[in-house]
């Protein structure tokens, strides 16, 4: 088989090195980037599924966290997302303890109507250590829950790292502009992509990693696209990084503005900012005074727009071309999804292999696998958005109107009757995800399930009371997020993160 890899961004890179590390022996593997159209250049916050990937490819904790100037995240804070001034946090891992049937939101629900509830940022490790300022990987007192994390890293050092990776394994990479997609007239399927008038690179199966070119998967096959700026109505970003300052904070903030939000990610040299907005509601020149205002240090660079249209490919994959990355869509980076949905995609596709001319069956399935986990996330984030109390605020006051998705509709007013979540197949965002945004953003349950009220009053504050004594005492005991850092970085690199 030759796997030809179109684009060379962060979507061609993972996909060469997980195809280096798991194809078949014999099999070929070429990438085309060109330098001169380079990359996006931004995606540097990620989920704690990232993991999985990194582990998959077996590539070393200390060295990736050097190589890629990486910062360690537990959560994503939402700052006046509700209203201007109060934050919450959507922090990874456990709230609180399940006890007997019920998960905890419905003993926080319950303590909550007997008024001793109290923020649920005091059941959630990950967040009282996000707010400290701590970190720690492995628990230390015994019982104390898991602390999963992510990172924040430079999404350039990141792609050159897969790239060593990819090629230390026979990935043969190729600079040049495609200039023409070849096809064979019956089939339709792909058989070369032509590079600057000269070389012709032939395959059997094509990755689109182009970007939002989707030079592939959307200028040659036309597959269509399902554009959902009527929900995320941004479809603007500037990106500039900043010198270090402010807190070394382990986690990404994301502070609604205007007409939009501004995300803010810590790297080991920098951090990353940029502000998304809506360009019906924004002029560039506001946006860019808006972000450049609000920056923890002085810039680096020029602010850099770009352009977007929320949405996805209508079929990711058909033939023997699936998109990967950009080319197949774009979700705003609100909850650090995309880098995830490359690497979903990327196993999904290892689990149905084709070993020669795709089958219908698969690829049907695969489309379908698709649809649905970019649907679910995308009305995770349009809750986001929706549930606001900025009053007064045109772009804000439009989107608390929008009409929703049925499904979004359905998940909160199964959370208003009785507290209910519902994680529905292999959708992304947790039971726990969800508690955490419907209370953030001040979806009200209008009760809980009585199973709740089986658990004696006095059991019911120990089970609170309890678990938070427990967490406040395992953060005690953690290094900061900066010493953290710098241990690690002592294993293998002495210089490093912000002094
Ligand atoms: C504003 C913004 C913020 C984001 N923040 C996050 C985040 O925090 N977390 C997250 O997970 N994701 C984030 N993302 C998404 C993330 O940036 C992308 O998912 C990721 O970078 C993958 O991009 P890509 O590889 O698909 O495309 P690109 O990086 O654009 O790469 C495209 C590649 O195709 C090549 N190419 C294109 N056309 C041709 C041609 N004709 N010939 C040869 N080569 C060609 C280019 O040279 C390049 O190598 C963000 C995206 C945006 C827009």
């Amino acid at each position: 088989m030759r796997y030809i890899i179109a684009g060379g961004g962060t979507a061609g890179w993972m996909a060469a090195a997980a195809l280096a590390r798991f194809a078949p022996p014999g099999t070929e593997i070429t990438l085309v980037e060109s330098d001169a159209i380079g990359t996006v250049g931004v995606g540097e916050a990620t989920i704690p599924q990232i993991h999985l990937f990194n582990g998959a490819l077996g590539l070393d904790e200390a060295e990736f966290v050097r190589e890629t100037k990486a910062t360690f995240k537990l959560g994503i804070e939402f700052d006046g997302w509700l209203r201007e001034g109060e934050a919450y946090m959507h922090a990874f891992g456990a709230i609180g303890r399940r006890a007997g049937l019920l998960p905890f939101q419905h003993y926080w629900l319950r303590a909550k109507q007997l008024g001793f509830a109290k923020p649920l940022m005091r059941y959630s490790l990950n967040e009282l250590a996000a707010r400290t300022l701590c970190m720690q990987r492995r628990r230390r007192a015994p019982g104390a829950p898991e602390m999963p994390y992510a990172y924040h890293f430079d999404a350039g050092l990141y792609a050159a790292h897969l790239r060593r990776f990819a090629e230390a394994r026979g990935v043969v990479r190729h600079e040049g502009l495609i200039e023409n997609v070849a096809r064979d007239g019956e089939s339709g399927a792909i058989t070369s992509l032509q590079l600057d008038g000269e070389r012709t690179i032939e395959g059997d199966f094509f990755f689109d990693c182009t970007g939002f070119r989707a030079l592939l998967i959307g200028q040659t096959l036309d597959t269509g696209y399902e554009d959902w700026t009527r929900w995320l109505r941004c479809d603007r970003a500037l990106a500039v990084p900043c010198a270090n300052g402010g807190d070394f904070t382990p986690y990404t903030r994301a502070i609604a503005r205007k007409a939009g939000w501004q995300w803010r990610i810590p790297l080991q040299h920098r951090i990353g900012n940029g502000l998304v907005y809506s360009s019906a509601h924004l002029s560039d020149d506001e946006a860019a005074e808006t972000l450049l205002g609000n920056l923890d240090g002085a810039p680096l660079a020029d602010p850099r727009p770009i352009g977007f249209t929320t949405g996805v490919r209508r079929e990711m994959w058909r033939g023997n071309c699936l998109a990967i990355g950009l080319s197949a869509g774009f979700l705003e980076p609100m909850e650090s999804t995309s880098i995830h949905l490359i690497q979903s995609t990327i196993s999904r596709f290892l689990s149905v292999l084709p070993s020669g001319k795709p089958d219908p069956a698969l690829v049907d399935w695969f489309n379908a696998q698709c649809a649905f986990e970019w649907a679910r996330i995308r009305d995770f984030l349009i809750l986001h958005y929706h549930a606001n109390a900025r009053e007064g605020e045109v772009f804000w006051d439009g989107v608390r109107a929008m009409d929703l998705p049925d499904t979004l509709n359905a998940k909160i007013a199964q959370w208003q009757a009785s507290g209910f979540i519902h994680r529905e197949h292999e959708e992304l965002f947790t039971e726990v995800g969800w508690f955490q945004v419907l209370v953030g953003q001040g979806v009200e349950a209008r009760g809980y399930n009585p199973l709740a009220d089986a658990m004696p009053e006095g059991d019911l504050r120990q089970l609170l009371d309890g678990t938070e004594a427990m967490l406040v005492e395992e953060v005690r005991r953690m290094p900061t997020h900066l010493q953290f850092v710098q241990t690690m970085l002592k294993t293998t690199n002495p210089q490093g993160v912000p002094a």
